[in-house]
């Protein structure tokens, strides 16, 4: 079979890696020169801990397993099994982390409630002040920014010629079976006659803007929160909304901060904390108004070369700003502090990015067939990077690949 993959980043990788281990041909095809959306903009957590029991939580173990797999093959990614840290500092807190103890996926997310002193065993850079920490064991991390470029590097590898990576082509149309596209000015300057390049038996066909006509047997549209354009004309009323976040990184730290961390604002967002416990905090202990304002919550994880990623802010509204505001940095930053107990070191770098999410957000992807052979598979939400392997694994197995 010929996949076609249009979007670079790890949804679409994921989708490519998921059809190459099937023995198939795949060509990816990518607008930029390099993918540049959520898969690089995030915080590479592998984040069990939060999900809410059910499809979702099955998901995300299932995808927790299957990095675990690829980062054994390919270390680039730096695929660690840190595990999280969240600690609490007030009764309502630590009510809320014993309600989610006690959930009867408790044990499949590694779930502990440690004192304080038992997390610092486990994380001695937590110098600052709480009362216990709800661990969960299964949450992991990879390396966002370099993740998709060491992936594909792997992909080249394994593939033997069946791998082709198209960057800088921006696909504008696409057909299925007996669709606009089979009278297409076929191959041009540029693609030769590699694979997917040429006129070929495949159903389902997508034209990008340098005029080239790719043929597949089938096509996954993983094109991110671009939901203007081409999706936007394939399907006018996509049930998918678009999230826009702040996060920066610093410079190195100087020692390990051995788990990723979260504050307890994070109870207040993640599906698995939903509790009366929860509703108690909620209705009695109000969250900062920067935080309120901005729907903060503290992550924090260590990079390999030492730098903490931290975050993050959610917005909703559109217009989304242009640019950064330094309020809501001020804030995280000074949450951070307090769990470490000292300064954080320069910041070096700060960004925002935008993911799709569901409407419907217990809805862990929108995976939707737009025409013959061709599927759209967008809306995983802030969990994509968790989940996108066992995202694409789904699809390939309904698809039949
Ligand atoms: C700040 C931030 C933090 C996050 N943190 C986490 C986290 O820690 N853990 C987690 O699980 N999830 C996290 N997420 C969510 C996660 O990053 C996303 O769900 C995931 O990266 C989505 O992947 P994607 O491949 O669908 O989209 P993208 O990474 O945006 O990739 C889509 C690609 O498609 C390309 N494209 C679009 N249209 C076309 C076209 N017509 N032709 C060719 N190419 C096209 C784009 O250029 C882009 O490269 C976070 C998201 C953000 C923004």
């Amino acid at each position: 079979m010929r996949v076609i993959v249009v979007g670079g980043g790890v949804v679409g990788t994921m989708h490519a890696w998921q059809a190459v281990e099937r023995g198939h041909e795949v060509v990816q095809i990518e607008r930029e020169a390099e993918a540049r959306g959520a898969s690089l903009r995030n915080f590479g957590q592998i984040w069990v801990s939060g999900r809410a029991g059910g499809e979702e939580l099955d998901t995300a173990l299932r995808a927790r397993e299957l990095w675990e797999r690829i980062g054994a093959e390919v270390p680039g990614l730096g695929f660690r099994a840190n595990g999280s840290l969240t600690p609490v500092r007030t009764a309502r807190e630590l009510a809320v982390a014993e309600a989610a103890l006690a959930r009867p996926d408790a044990a499949a997310r590694g779930y502990k409630l440690l004192t304080a002193a038992e997390a610092r065993e486990i994380n001695p850079a937590l110098r600052g002040g709480f009362e216990a920490a709800l661990w969960c064991e299964r949450d992991a991390a990879v390396e966002p920014r370099t993740a998709q470029l060491h992936l594909r590097e792997a992909l080249r590898t394994r593939a033997a010629g069946r791998y082709t990576f198209l960057a800088g082509r921006e696909v504008r149309e696409v057909a299925g079976l007996g669709g606009g596209l089979g009278a297409g000015p076929g191959p041009g300057p540029g693609v030769g006659p590699g694979p997917g390049a040429g006129p070929g038996p495949g159903p389902a066909a997508v034209r990008d803007d340098h005029g080239d006509v790719h043929r597949a047997d089938a096509v996954v549209l993983a094109t991110g929160a671009w939901l203007s354009g081409l999706v936007r004309e394939l399907v006018p009323d996509l049930p998918v909304r678009r999230v826009r976040l702040q996060m920066m990184q610093t410079d190195p730290l100087g020692e390990p901060l051995t788990t990723s961390v979260a504050d307890a604002d994070s109870f207040r967002y993640y599906p698995a904390y939903k509790s009366p416990a929860l509703d108690t905090l909620n209705a009695e202990q109000a969250q900062a108004p920067i935080a309120a304002e901005h729907k903060m919550q503290l992550l924090m994880v260590q990079r390999r070369d030492g730098g903490l990623t931290i975050g993050d802010t959610h917005e909703y509204e559109h217009p989304f700003a242009f640019d950064t505001l330094e309020d809501p940095y001020e804030h995280v930053a000074a949450v951070a502090e307090s769990f470490l107990g000292r300064p954080l070191p320069r910041i070096r770098h700060r960004w925002a990015g935008v993911y799709a999410q569901c409407a419907d957000t217990t809805r862990v992807v929108h995976r939707q067939q737009v025409a013959d052979g061709v599927w759209l598979v967008t809306g995983p939400g802030g969990r994509g990077m968790t989940c996108s392997p066992a995202i694409a694994e789904t699809t390939a197995n309904e698809l039949g690949w």
